[in-house]
């Protein structure tokens, strides 16, 4: 397509271009620089996707934009709905990998969970994730796309924020903390950082940087095993973040924030679920202010694993509970549609 001035527009998808490229493609095609501010800015902070809508741009501009760039946001490669409401959105990126997010509707919430990498290079062994190994890391659109495609899909803005989906958030914070900026922005969705949560397996450079940034976003933290040669195995980032170094750096957390850090627990039959599992981690939560979460383990196709019996459940819970540290346990969303914590993979079967 050609420009009034009779340059070439390059068509390529505009979530795809960060401001930089898109400030290079515009100019090609001899608009003004501002023009890629103002078109970002409707997209990534007003959550407006079609041209016609943007009142600043120039009739003609947008004509021409529209024939560049049919559409804003990409195609959803699949859609699934759960029988219990959730909803997961299946994309297909630029480059043709598949992200995945997932949107859980609740009486008065509605919790997205994100995707932070194509795959993920932690390869915790109960997570499908993590078996699929990893592609790359995703830039902060293609986090806010997720977003996007869920507000368009369901027709409704997040209440809350988790980056709970595929991927080690901590190991793309670049694009994780400029996205989390661009959603906490008074311009755009204008979400309060206190409704947003990010799950690691442990980097620590991710806690400290956490801690150093304003804004009050939680922490949450998958430790699944309180001592180190089971959380080795388990969780193989334990052998570079190690437990002791792990603790220290939750404690360093609370202390600076005065927040509270949710621990994670997938507990899992015969493998983290015994009786010292539960006093090791005990051990753990000493003098940090912490809750703990108990994940019910969910299956995929081809997982080695079993979720802990009902039995082996309520005695962990009641060795917690007796030690005065608050546990719940996490309801399980969107089985039906592989949907829920650890079953995303970004694969055709979904
Ligand atoms: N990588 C980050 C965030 C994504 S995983 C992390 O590990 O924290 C989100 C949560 O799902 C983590 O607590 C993870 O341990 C959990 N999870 C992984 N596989 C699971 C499974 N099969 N069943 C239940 N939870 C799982
Ligand atoms: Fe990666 Fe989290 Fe899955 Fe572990 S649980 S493999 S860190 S996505």
């Amino acid at each position: 397509m050609y420009c009034q001035k009779g340059k070439k527009m390059t068509a390529k998808s505009l979530f795809a271009c960060g401001l930089s490229e898109l400030k290079k493609v515009l100019a090609e095609a001899g608009m003004p620089a501002f023009r890629a501010g103002q078109i970002h800015d409707w997209i990534f902070r007003k959550f407006v996707f079609s041209f016609d809508e943007m009142t600043n741009i120039s009739v003609a501009d947008r004509a021409m934009l529209k024939e560049a760039f049919p559409r804003i946001l990409p195609p959803v490669h699949r859609f699934l709905k759960d029988s219990d409401g959730t909803c997961k959105v299946v994309l297909k990126l630029s480059d043709e990998a598949l992200i995945e997010a997932v949107a859980i509707p609740d009486e008065d919430s509605m919790t997205f969970c994100l995707s932070t990498q194509v795959g993920c290079p932690v390869g915790c062994l109960f997570c499908r994730t993590g078996e699929s190994g990893f592609t790359r890391n995703l830039t902060a659109e293609e986090i806010l796309l997720q977003v996007m495609v869920l507000v368009k899909r369901t027709g409704v803005k997040p209440t809350n924020i988790v980056f709970m989906g595929m991927g080690e958030p901590f190991y793309n914070r670049r694009a994780l903390f400029e996205a989390i900026d661009m959603l906490t922005d008074p311009q755009g969705l204008a979400m309060a950082t206190r409704r947003i949560t990010i799950s690691t397996s442990g980097v620590i450079e991710g806690i400290m940087e956490l801690i150093d940034r304003p804004g009050e976003v939680n922490l949450a933290v998958s430790l699944h095993v309180a001592d180190d040669n089971g959380r080795n195995t388990l969780v193989p980032i334990n052998k570079r973040y190690p437990l002791g170094r792990l603790k220290e750096a939750i404690g360093t957390y609370c202390d600076r924030t005065g927040r509270r850090v949710t621990l994670e627990m997938v507990l899992l039959h015969n493998i983290n679920d015994q009786y010292n599992d539960a006093l090791n981690l005990v051990n753990f939560c000493e003098g940090l202010i912490v809750h703990v979460n108990i994940v019910r383990f969910n299956h995929f196709p081809g997982a080695k694993y079993q979720p802990a019996s009902a039995q082996n459940e309520k005695e962990f819970r009641r060795v917690l509970k007796k030690a005065g540290i608050a546990v719940t346990v996490r309801k399980s969303r969107g089985q039906e549609i592989l949907a829920a914590c650890g079953q995303l993979a970004g694969k055709e079967n979904v």
